[in-house]
């Protein structure tokens, strides 16, 4: 019996990973669904964000789905033992490198975009972000005291030729099941490790993948290519942090922070670590106002990447589709659902 490992966090993340519970139940019977605590909510009962018990409990799993982590809470909680330090640290242990990030625009939803309905409808984009290098995880970093009486803060952005590789291959081959198109972005104008990004994913297109049309894109001229004409792109592959911005101002195009899952996979056979895109929204959370869709969306791809459960999936992104034309919403999408009524209106649809 496969396993999926739930891990709510903190603030909205228990609400909406509730409603994937009751999904899963409903569509999924036979997946064993564990829970473990995990960020803010971990750092409370064993002083730490991510306990050794737990982090073996996920690689041991077939896929790991959480909610989100972090508040003001724990703010002034030592850094290395903050909710979000724990992320980094699972993500880092699970060695899952490629972080997929679908931007899709849902019909029904076309109307919420901040840009205009033409501009989106029909948007269909997915980011490879690489996840666990980079400048959030690069060596030399940290805040130093200077002779002068100033402080010194630096981080180090690296990569090397295999981190670059392995995620291109994971872009090349999502492309070739879809329009087989990517491009990828860095700044290879004004930084030698965006130098060296265009330089392996040249020379891999070339070797493996010449069948795909590969685009070189400066990160900058990609975000305002983004918020210009966003149906021009179809896989985006990227570095951590280029990913990291990038993939949140697509979100926006597509309606709603709400709305967004994500997969972060590993090598092949090891379990994937699927999460809205979302934080903890420590604005809204307790108060059943959170939108569940991108919480249960990221089960949909956990369903479809780990579990391997394709014709589930399937219902279930048909399910939640159905819900939108329905006209379900939660407040963020202009509607007054609450979280519990929005999973109602997925199961209904089920
Ligand atoms: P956030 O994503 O939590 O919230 C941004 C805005 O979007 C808020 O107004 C929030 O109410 C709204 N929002 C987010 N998810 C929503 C949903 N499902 N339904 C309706 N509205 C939603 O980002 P933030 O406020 O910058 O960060 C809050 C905390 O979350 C911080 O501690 C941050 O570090 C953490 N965070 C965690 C993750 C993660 O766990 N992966 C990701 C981002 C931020």
């Amino acid at each position: 019996m496969a396993t999926l490992l739930l891990l709510p966090g903190d603030g909205i993340g228990p609400e909406v990973c509730a409603q994937v519970r009751r999904v899963a139940a409903a569509l999924t019977p036979d997946l064993k669904v564990e829970e473990a605590l995990y960020g803010g909510a971990s750092y409370d009962v064993h002083a730490t964000p991510l306990t050794d018990e737990v982090r073996e409990q996920a690689i041991a799993s077939d896929a790991v789905l959480m909610g989100a982590v972090g508040g003001p809470k724990w703010a002034d909680a030592p850094r290395h033992l903050r909710p979000e330090a724990g992320l980094l640290n699972l993500r880092k242990a699970m060695d899952v490198f490629a972080n997929l990030r679908p931007a899709y625009c849902f019909e029904a939803l076309a109307g919420a975009s901040s840009l205009k309905p033409e501009l989106v409808s029909g948007l269909d984009i997915l980011f490879v972000r690489e996840l666990v290098g980079g400048v959030y995880f690069g060596q030399p970093r940290g805040i130093e005291d200077l002779a002068d009486g100033q402080k010194k803060g630096f981080d180090t952005q690296v990569y090397t030729t295999s981190e670059i590789e392995r995620v291109g291959r994971v872009a090349f081959e999502l492309a070739r099941g879809r329009t087989n198109k990517v491009h990828s972005a860095e700044k290879s104008n004004v930084m030698e490790s965006g130098l060296l990004w265009k330089q392996v994913i040249t020379d891999l297109h070339a070797r493996e993948y010449p069948d795909v049309q590969l685009e070189h894109i400066l990160a900058d001229n990609c975000a305002m290519q983004l918020v210009r004409a966003p149906k021009q792109f179809d896989v985006i592959v990227t570095d951590n942090l280029f990913g990291d911005i990038l993939s949140d101002a697509a979100a926006m195009l597509t309606g709603s922070l709400g709305m967004l899952p994500s997969a972060a996979l590993g090598a092949p056979g090891k379990p994937g670590l699927y999460e809205p895109i979302h934080g903890s929204a420590p604005d809204i959370a307790g108060k059943g106002l959170a939108n569940p869709l991108a919480a249960i969306l990221s089960f949909e791809m956990a369903l479809r990447w780990s579990l391997k459960q394709t014709d589930a999936a399937d219902a279930l992104l048909a399910a939640v589709k159905a819900a939108l034309d329905n006209g379900a919403r939660t407040r963020d999408l202009g509607g007054s659902l609450t979280t519990a009524q929005m999973g109602d209106a997925v199961l209904a649809a089920l």
